[in-house]
């Protein structure tokens, strides 16, 4: 690929990238220079290896054998920002979602607040339809851009990107470059005021270090959190993971943990979740690659 001009790594340990901070190394690990160059790679990409994309890792367990093929993370070339007309917002979707609610508020564009309150990037906002605080990205998304497995450059109108609950069914071999998002007219102070606001609720319930987030879904009519408390999961423990005490749909590694501990304790609460309300809970994290 004479032409390529990212950066391509053999062995990228993927823990550092990821806030559970565990996990194996990415067999091949690249990070592309901007869309181009994504394009480029995956058009001469032998079609039979695997291709897996991640973000700001908020929300994924990478797995202590490491991730076949080659893994892709996006960076500087990715991180554009800039304020359109009429309450828009265009963003690369290796910027941080705090930092497009940030520009909206200077911009004094509302209804993107909610992004303040998700650690994640553009991109995994897309992927999982991130939402929080009574904002979801499917109600401010207007498109999103994309290169797929082949490297064509692709662009996906709201109604393309099949959102539903932390779910988008663009095909999961596509990675999402860009999107533009719609606000509407607000005051910066009162928008602060929101941001400010998810900011303390954030930090009165949630673990902020060295986990995924929510593990699992809500099932439909159900708290996931409620259902582990009630089977008796609070604070559960197996070798450095642990069920968070303070809010028990999120797990947390304790200092030393492995990703087969993590996901093993994911797995025990499932169990003692289904023997004990007959509900059967689907991991919103994601997992990849392959156990050691
Ligand atoms: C403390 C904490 C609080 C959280 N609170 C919330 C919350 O309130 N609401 C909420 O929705 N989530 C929450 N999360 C989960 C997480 O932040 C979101 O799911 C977020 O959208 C994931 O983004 P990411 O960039 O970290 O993606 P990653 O974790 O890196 O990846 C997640 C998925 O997105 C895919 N992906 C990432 N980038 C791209 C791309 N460019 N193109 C295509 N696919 C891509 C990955 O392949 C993977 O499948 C929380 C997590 C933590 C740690």
């Amino acid at each position: 690929m004479g032409e390529l001009r990212g950066r391509l790594l053999a062995n990228q340990p993927l823990g550092e990238f990821t806030w559970f901070r565990v996990g194996g190394a990415a067999q091949a690990f690249f990070m592309p220079e901007d869309e181009n160059d994504l394009a480029y790679f995956l058009r001469n990409l032998p079609a039979e290896i695997a291709v897996t994309v991640i973000g700001a890792g908020s929300n994924l367990i990478v797995r202590d054998g490491g991730v076949p093929g080659v893994t892709i993370r996006l960076g500087r070339g990715f991180n554009n920002i800039a304020v359109q007309d009429g309450s828009r917002i265009g963003a690369g979707t290796a910027m941080l979602d705090v930092m497009v609610a940030r520009a909206a508020q200077k911009a004094g564009i509302a209804g993107l607040s909610f992004l303040s309150g998700i650690p994640g990037s553009i991109g995994g906002a897309l992927r999982m339809n991130g939402g929080a605080y009574g904002g979801e990205t499917t109600d401010v998304l207007v498109e999103a851009r994309g290169v797929d497995r082949q490297g064509n450059i692709c662009t996906f109108a709201h109604a393309d990107m099949g959102f539903a609950y932390r779910h988008s069914s663009v095909p999961d071999d596509v990675i999402f470059t860009a999107a533009v998002f719609q606000g509407r007219a607000g005051d910066p102070e009162a928008i602060a005021g929101e941001m400010a606001a998810i900011k303390s609720k954030r930090e009165a319930s949630q673990p902020r270090n060295r986990t995924g987030g929510s593990t699992f879904k809500n099932p439909p009519g159900h708290n996931a959190w409620k259902l582990i408390d009630e089977a008796g999961c609070r604070a559960l423990t197996i070798g450095g993971a642990q069920v968070s005490p303070l809010h028990c749909n999120f797990l947390i590694n304790l200092g030393n943990a492995t990703a087969a501990e993590i996901e093993a304790l994911g797995e025990t609460v499932r169990a003692r979740v289904k023997a004990h309300s007959g509900v059967t809970l689907e991991w919103e994290i994601k997992r990849i690659g392959q156990p050691a």
